[in-house]
């Protein structure tokens, strides 16, 4: 069986990448989103093992010692890693695995991965980032504010990713990365 891809997706925190990756496993049944573990606390709304796995930093720490993370970050002082046994057992599989990573496991995984596809999510304008991250109203202000300063720093690594895709309508930035993908896949021997 052909071995799946790997597909990173990053972007500044609100730009919209939760809705575009929900849209793309919707319409392409071969991608497989691989659920990260993190030591930050869940969002109202937000399940465990669907949205992250949500751990204690000890047992984080704990599994980065066992070598249980592809790679991990922190980002805004809570850990965040993507799990090695999921990614391998779905591209095994045949699945093209999708992971939601920031900009320093994306520099990981590029060196780990190199065939891995990546992709930065911006957002149409400085404006409506903010427009989006007020008005998904979870964060408190004083964390809004560092994930602010942390994007602008975020947005100077786009150019080390392989494409940049503007989130300016949902449907339109999800039929642009099943463009991607699927060339990808034509690339794969
Ligand atoms: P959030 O707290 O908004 O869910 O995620 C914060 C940041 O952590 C986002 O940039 C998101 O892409 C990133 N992130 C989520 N999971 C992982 C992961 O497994 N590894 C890394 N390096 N970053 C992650």
């Amino acid at each position: 069986m052909k071995r799946g891809l790997l597909i990173v997706i990053s972007g500044p925190s609100g730009v919209g990448k939760d809705t575009l990756i929900k849209r793309l496993l919707e319409l392409d049944p071969n991608l497989i989103y691989s659920v990260s573990g993190t030591t930050r606390k869940p969002r109202p709304g937000e399940k465990p093992d669907e949205n992250y796995t949500f751990l204690t930093r000890e047992e984080f720490e704990r599994l980065v010692a066992k070598g249980a993370f592809l790679e991990h970050a922190n980002y805004n002082s809570h850990l965040y890693g993507t799990f090695r046994d999921r990614v391998e057992r779905a591209r095994s599989e045949g699945h093209d695995v999708v992971l939601k990573i920031d900009v320093q496991g994306a520099e990981q995984v590029r060196r780990l991965v190199p065939d891995a596809v990546s992709i930065f999510v911006v957002a149409p304008s400085e404006h409506e980032l903010q427009e989006r991250q007020e008005r998904r109203g979870s964060e408190s202000a004083e964390d809004l504010a560092s994930r602010r300063e942390i994007a602008g720093r975020e947005m100077k690594y786009a150019a080390d990713y392989e494409h940049v895709v503007t989130n300016d309508d949902v449907e339109r930035a999800v039929g642009e990365i099943l463009r991607i993908i699927d060339a990808a896949r034509q690339r794969v021997p």
